[in-house]
Parts: C-alpha cells; structure tokens; sequence
C-alpha cells in the first residue's frame, strides 16, 4: 500500500520535506503537517548549508549531514553534490577519522551491515535482512587499519559509509545499491576493548585460519546474494590486504582501494607532474617513504606504467626505491614482505637523508603515517636536487601528513610541486597564491565503480587502473596546472567519475571482462544509469 501522511515524511527516500507542492500534500494526506510555504530544493539547500556553517565543530557537521542523509536523502545528496569542496572534508578524510574514533559514541541510527564471528556459517541467511534487493557496490573493512589511526574495531564503520556516500554523490550510483559492510573480527585496541560504550565485538582480533574462513564465506555470499556485486576492500592491514586482493582479484569482481585505488590516484598525479615540472614521466626516480599497501600498490602500478612507457622491468625497478622504518629498502634488510620483495635493491641499506643523497630522487612519496617524516632537511634537500621536487605527503588524516603544504613551499621556495592525502588550504608566499592538490582517491574509485556496474564487469585487471589514472590526467586543465595543482577541480567529480566510467567500460569491452551486451551508445548507456538526486 501507497505511504501517506507522517510515513511518507519518514521515508528518506520519499520524503521533499518543506518542498512537496500544494498537490502532493493534499494527495498524500501531508496537509497540516508542514509549514505553509513551500520550499524549492534550491532554497532548501541552502538552509542546509547555514545550518552546516553554524556548527561550530566538523564532527557536528558530520552528525547533522548524516541526520540529513536518514531524514531527506535526495537533499543530503544535492548538498554534497552541489558543495562538494566543502563537505567532502566532512563526509570523508579528516572528519571522518575523527567520527571513526567516537563512533560507539556518536552512534545514533542503524546504518550498513555488521558481521561477526557469532555469525559463522549463517551470513548468506544473514544478506536477507538487508532491504534492499539489488545491491551493486559493497564497501567493506574489518576496521584493522582505519586511515592512519590503526586499529578500530567496529568503529571503522565510519569508512564504508563515507565511501558509499561519495560513490553516489561523485560516481552517481544509485544510494539503493550500495551496501557498507563491516567485518568485525575484534579488536586488538585495548582502549576500545575498555570501553564499555564499545560496540563491537568486544573481543580480541580472530587471526588465522578462522579469520579467512569468514572471509571466504562472506565472499561467497555475497557472489549468491549480490551476484552482481562489485566488493571494495577498504583498510584492512597491509598483509591481509594483499591477501585477500590475491586471492579474489581474479575470481570476483572487487579491488582494493587502499592498493589499487591510490595507486591510480598517485600515478594520475604523477603523469600530471610532468606537465609542471618538464620532466617526461619515464624519466622520473619515485621514493617512497613507508612500504605499506598504498606506497607498494602505488609501484606495483608505476612499474607497470613504466613498462608501457617502454622501460624492461629491471630499468622501472631502478626507479622505484622504498625507505621503511628500518631505512632503504635492500636485499639484506630484515622481514621484507612477500609483497615488498621485488623492491629490495641490491645495495647497501641507508638512513631516509643519506637515501636521497644518493639515490637522488625526484619524486618523494609519503605514506607512512608518519608525521612530519618530511622534515626541513628532507625537503630543502629535494630543491637542492631538483629543480621543481614533486612531493606527496599522502599520509591521512591531516594530523599524520608528512609535512604540511606550507612546510613544503616554504622550504623549497615555492619550488615543490605538492599534493597531499588530506586537504590543505591555498598557501601565499610573496605575491604568488599556490593550490595544493589533494590526491584523494575519491578522484577514482566512484569512476571504476560506475564503470564496472555499467558493464557488469566479471573481475577488474589491474590495466582498469592504469586506464582510470589516465583519464584521470587527462582531465586536468592548463589553468589547474599553472595554479601548481596535480589533481582537477573536485567540483568537477562527477564529470570525472563519468569520463573515468566511460573509459573503463570501454576497455573492460575491450579485453572481454564485461558480462552485459555492449550498448550502442556506452556514454549516452551510463549518462542515464547515474542517480539524479534533483526533486
Ligand atoms: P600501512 O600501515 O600498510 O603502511 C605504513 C608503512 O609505513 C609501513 O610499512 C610502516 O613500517 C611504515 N612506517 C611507519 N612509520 C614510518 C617512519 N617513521 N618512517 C618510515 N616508514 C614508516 O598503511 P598504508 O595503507 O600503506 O597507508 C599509509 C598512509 O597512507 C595512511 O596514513 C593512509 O591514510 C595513507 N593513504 C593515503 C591515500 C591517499 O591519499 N589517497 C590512500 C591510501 C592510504
């Protein structure tokens, strides 16, 4: 039966709040229950966006946004959409940090699906109790890694939610697709296990056998519940997140943002760089600081560019050198992970400065959580070697940056070409205004996400990510550039996300990855899939 009245105002998905019109008031029982005038999604919009600046902490935004997405959802997504720069800080990296480490705290209303071990066995029968029939895209953590804040627990929660959020307002998929998953194996952070306003599994972390065993199950529902289910792993730690990428890459379809998602931001940023520095790309020497998943996804995928570039696999290996915490990366160094090994150069080991001395790099890549690692003498050392150095600090949230934007143009002169993980604001030195770029995956994975669900995609190859990272600079404009900035506008995300779906689509066509008859017109095919949250 048709809702009315006071169910209608219940119903996010239905409910236009102060926006229904005379007729659609007195047809749905609504009269009486609003105030008189009648609101535009414009003008409520903007009343939003009031209430948002009021709020005098970013934690409190996020609690009234996400009051709103519960309340009004076509209007929560015309807000982000329509504010993007402004809210993305809010719904996802630094404020979401913040939300994950008061989650059991803040908690007010049930969003997305927890699993935990008590549910061994039973999570296919569990997936029924989702409402929603046709799900698309599932972001999923098991809180082990969140950002750069370590383990916590259940409260990771917050991370699928932000980012199925951003794959509708940037990718345009539909809100009704999309499923936030926590897998709550415990936690190892006593903190949390103290708490007693925790909500997890109080319990320290299933390890192991046992711990894959839920996986493999949950992975396998899904393929029976969601068959057409694209499965994104977010923040798991690095080893069983190269794990679990290994084992699913090639049977379903999923990736892992953290590996490969970042990667193909970094490398867009990368291919980008040339285009201030003067330097060809197949020239470039990358050092990263931290051998996590993020910087060796980032070379997993930068060797594979280099090679298109021509390069043979030992000549991109040159150019590709970690410095962890025991110092340079080489073949002696002590507990080198399988997915590091290829990257341990056959050289003495270094200390991080004595490392640039003599490798000399010109890119330096950080993604250590370490903050601050970029230090004054790291970086008048890179602009004493190079003359534009091209420094990412991509380390999140804010707090864990391996230097700030202004640390890096102060202490090259303006001469760093910067970007960072977490947003900074435009920096002046003298009379020149710089823009640091934020390489922000959001930038890549709605596009990939859009682009798979389009074609119905059977797994997504490590090539889809070199595609996204190519459409990805292709999209940056000469005007973005001179402003000293690697990445496009964000307000530009959802043209992006549709020109990185497009692009895509076409190459999983292309290399017969998509299960979906290919349609006539791809562009005019995913135009119209996108969600349009206008009313
Ligand atoms: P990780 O825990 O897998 O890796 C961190 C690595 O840094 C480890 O190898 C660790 O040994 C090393 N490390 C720690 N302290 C160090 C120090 N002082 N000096 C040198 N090495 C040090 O984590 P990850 O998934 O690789 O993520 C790392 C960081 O990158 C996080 O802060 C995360 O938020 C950020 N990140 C950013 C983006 C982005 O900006 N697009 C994407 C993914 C991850």
């Amino acid at each position: 039966m048709e809702k009315r009245g006071v169910e209608v105002l219940k119903d996010k998905r239905l409910s236009k709040s102060t926006a229904f019109t005379l007729d659609e008031k007195e047809n749905l029982g609504l009269r009486g229950l609003l105030p008189y005038t009648i609101s535009s999604q414009e003008i409520q919009k903007i009343r939003v966006i009031e209430n948002i600046r009021r709020k005098e902490s970013n934690i409190e935004k996020y609690i009234f946004l996400s009051a709103l997405q519960d309340r009004n959802e076509r209007l929560f997504y015309r807000t982000v959409i329509d504010y993007i720069p402004e809210l993305l800080p809010i719904i996802y990296t630094p404020t979401v940090g913040e939300v994950c480490q008061q989650f059991s705290h803040i908690y007010r209303i049930d969003k997305g699906f927890y699993i935990t071990p008590e549910d061994k066995g039973d999570i296919r029968n569990l997936l029924d109790n989702w409402p929603e029939k046709d799900v698309r895209v599932i972001v999923v953590t098991d809180g082990s890694r969140i950002l750069g804040l370590g383990d916590l627990g259940c409260n990771g929660m917050g991370i699928p939610i932000g980012k199925l959020s951003l794959y509708t307002a940037g990718g345009g998929i539909s809100p009704e697709y999309c499923l936030p998953v926590m897998l709550d194996m415990g936690t190892d952070n006593e903190k949390l296990l103290e708490d007693f306003m925790y909500l997890g599994y109080p319990h320290k972390r299933l390890q192991g056998k046992e711990y894959d065993e839920i996986v493999e199950e949950f992975v396998m529902s899904v393929q029976e519940k969601f068959p057409k289910a694209l499965i994104q792993f977010e923040d798991f730690v690095t080893p069983n997140a190269y794990k679990i990428l290994e084992k699913y890459q090639n049977r379903v379809l999923c990736f892992n943002d953290d590996i490969q998602g970042t990667a193909a931001v970094a490398l867009s940023g990368i291919y980008t760089s040339s285009g201030i520095t003067g330097e060809a790309f197949r020239d470039q020497k990358v050092m990263f600081l931290g051998a996590g998943s993020a910087a060796t996804g980032i070379a997993d995928l930068l060797l594979k560019a280099f090679i298109n570039e021509g390069c043979t696999e030992q000549e991109a290996l040159g150019r590709l050198w970690f410095v962890d915490i025991h110092g340079l990366l080489v073949k002696d160094s002590k507990g080198v992970m399988a997915h590091n090994e290829k990257y341990a150069q056959p050289v003495p080991s270094l200390n991080f400065i004595d490392a640039i001395k003599e490798i000399k790099p010109t890119i330096l890549i950080g993604a250590s959580g370490a903050k601050g690692a970029f230090t004054k003498e790291v970086i008048e050392l890179m602009a004493m070697q190079n003359v534009r150095p091209v420094i990412f600090a991509l380390s999140n949230p804010t707090s864990k940056a391996e230097c700030t934007a202004e640390e890096a143009y102060h202490w090259s002169d303006g001469r760093a070409v910067f970007a960072s993980g977490s947003p900074f604001m435009p920096v002046t030195l003298g009379d020149k205004t710089f823009n640091p770029g934020q390489g922000n995956n959001v930038y890549i994975f709605p596009g990939v996400g859009l682009g798979a669900m389009a074609v119905e995609a059977k797994s997504l190859p490590d090539t889809v990510f070199l595609v996204a990272a190519l459409e990805l600079a292709r999209q940056i404009h000469q005007s973005d550039l001179e402003s000293g900035t690697l990445y496009p506008k964000m307000t530009n995300l959802r043209t992006i996300s549709f020109e990185i779906a497009v692009a895509v689509a076409n190459h999983l066509y292309e290399i017969g990855m998509a299960r979906k008859e290919q349609p006539k017109n791809i562009r005019t095919y995913i135009k119209n899939l996108m969600y349009d949250p206008t009313y």
